[in-house]
């Protein structure tokens, strides 16, 4: 059985298949040797780093066969960054990931609405995984009729988190679990996720390894 983390910000974490986070902001050296990435700049780095040369470093890093997706890249309603400039850089990434036919991971807090009109207004038709999803049902059923994809980390734990909740009924070919920037052993999301749903452990491990297989191409 295979555990597929979709989103961590450890280069140690639990799952043999990942995709590391690489924020061009705040990053360093690109580690060549990681399989599987994702290149994009977190909204929160927008007000702390100087964004020109962080987007051009996204641009270089983007082709490369390692990077399967963009981002993280989104909208935060509670991060010091002006929305403007937020959009702004959205954007730019959304622009870059369609010129590439890969997908964005995506950090979305209290903007769901303005990303889905961005993203609209953009035509993006690569897919969308709003990660660390932990929305309302307004929201789930927004995001789920615009064709976005959920990925559930730690709220999941949380008996009757949001989270837990709107996986009961979300569409199980458009989930995906992860650790993000927690402890967790990726393998405690499968079981929680697979106890949510009411699926065996292999049975989620399957669900989730083909969402990858045709959402990321790895
Ligand atoms: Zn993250």
């Amino acid at each position: 059985m295979v555990f597929i983390d979709l989103h961590t910000h450890s280069v140690s974490p639990t799952a043999q298949t990942f995709i590391f986070n690489y924020d061009a902001a705040v990053n360093q050296g690109f580690d060549e040797t990681i399989q599987y990435q994702s290149v994009g700049i977190h909204p929160w780095s927008l007000s702390k780093f100087e964004i020109s040369s962080a987007l051009t470093r996204v641009k270089e890093l983007a082709s490369r066969r390692n990077v399967i997706a963009i981002g993280e890249c989104g909208l935060d309603r509670l991060s010091q960054g002006s929305l403007g400039l937020q959009e702004k850089v959205l954007v730019e990434h959304l622009k870059i990931a369609s010129q590439l036919g890969k997908p964005v991971i995506i950090h979305c807090v209290k903007a769901h609405n303005e990303l889905i009109r961005i993203a609209k207004r953009e035509k993006v038709s690569v897919p969308l995984v709003i990660h660390g999803f932990d929305g309302n049902l307004n929201i789930a059923q927004q995001l789920w009729k615009n064709g976005y994809y959920l990925s559930f980390g730690k709220a999941l734990l949380r008996p009757h988190s949001n989270a837990a909740n709107i996986l009961k009924g979300w569409p199980l070919e458009r989930m995906f679990v992860e650790t993000d920037d927690s402890k967790l052993p990726i393998e405690t999301l499968y079981q929680t996720a697979g106890q949510i749903v009411n699926l065996e452990l292999n049975e989620i491990a399957t669900i989730i390894m083909d969402n990858f297989n045709r959402v990321f191409r790895p």
